[in-house]
């Protein structure tokens, strides 16, 4: 169960980009266990309107677990998360956490979009009916409507000649760009990215990151779990570096980079960078 009851709505946040206004994240002590092991051990981060939060760490410390929390595919064990002041999975009422119901949650869902390691798209889809599906069936939009602005996507992510393919005939860096346009289609208030090039051959990496790199000057708020560390210095607002369920250390990239305050924070970037 919950445990902490949240105390106000966050405070309006410094945006970092003008044109910012929604996506402000507000993840606060969170805490999941999986059987006897606690695997997010009260993990607290905001990350403002379309502010661009890069998560780094070693295999196994939860960078994944926090994701799939913020996006309802894990439920937290305490502490809470708000996007935009609204808590996510829970409601407030006589001063309790109450989880939302199934309905409410789904419709969260389309505040946030997710990107996997391993595209995870439908195959038996073109690229463009991957993008269109989740406007039709869970927003209810106009077919035509929905593929007008999915074929707008497609281009924006570069594949606009090959919205009729199918994901087996797409290389891995296609399929994760369309993976990318099918995210945006809800137009959600944040994107999440789980190692997001992790399954691609090196030579297909620089065009998934390119328009991750577009998409973070665009003032959607971004979190992003990678082991790109190039990238990362060159995307990030802050690098959060977390290990055995907790964030040890964040900054700008510059700071955290070239002068890690942690010894452990130190030991794992002399190894990746
Ligand atoms: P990371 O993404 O940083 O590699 P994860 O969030 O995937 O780390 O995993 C953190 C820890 O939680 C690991 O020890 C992992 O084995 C464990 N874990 C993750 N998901 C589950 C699950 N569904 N059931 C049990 N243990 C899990
Ligand atoms: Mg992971």
């Amino acid at each position: 169960a919950v445990t902490e009851s949240p105390t106000a709505a966050p405070a309006a946040p410094a945006a970092s980009s003008p044109a910012a206004t929604r996506g402000h994240v507000e993840i606060t002590d969170v805490r999941k266990t999986f059987g006897a092991t606690e695997v997010l051990k009260g993990v607290s981060l905001t990350v403002p309107p379309g502010g661009v939060a890069v998560i780094v760490g070693p295999s196994g410390s939860g960078k994944s677990t926090l994701l799939r929390t913020i996006n309802h595919l894990e439920k937290v064990d305490g502490g809470y998360i708000t996007i935009d002041g609204e808590l996510v999975g829970y409601r407030l009422r006589h001063n309790k956490l109450h989880e939302l119901r199934e309905k409410d949650i789904l419709k969260q869902r389309t505040d946030i979009g997710m990107v996997f390691q391993n595209f995870n798209l439908f195959p038996h889809l073109t690229a463009l009916e991957n993008v269109i599906e989740a406007p039709i069936v869970a927003q209810g939009r106009p077919k035509e409507e929905a593929r007008k602005r999915a074929l707008e996507l497609l281009d924006r992510v570069g594949l606009k000649d090959r919205a009729s393919a199918y994901p087996r005939q797409l290389s891995g860096g296609q399929q994760q760009r369309v993976a990318i346009a099918r995210a945006l289609a809800l137009n959600p208030k944040i994107l999440l990215f789980d190692e997001p090039t992790s399954a691609l051959d090196p030579e297909l990496v620089n065009e998934v990151l390119d328009v991750i790199r577009e998409l973070a000057t665009s003032g959607t708020t971004l979190i992003i779990v990678t082991h790109e560390m190039g990238f990362a210095r060159d995307v990030a607002d802050t690098v959060v570096f977390m290990d055995e369920g907790q964030i040890i250390e964040q900054g700008g990239p510059q700071n955290i980079f070239t002068n890690p305050r942690e010894p452990r924070t130190r030991s794992f970037f002399s190894k990746v960078i």
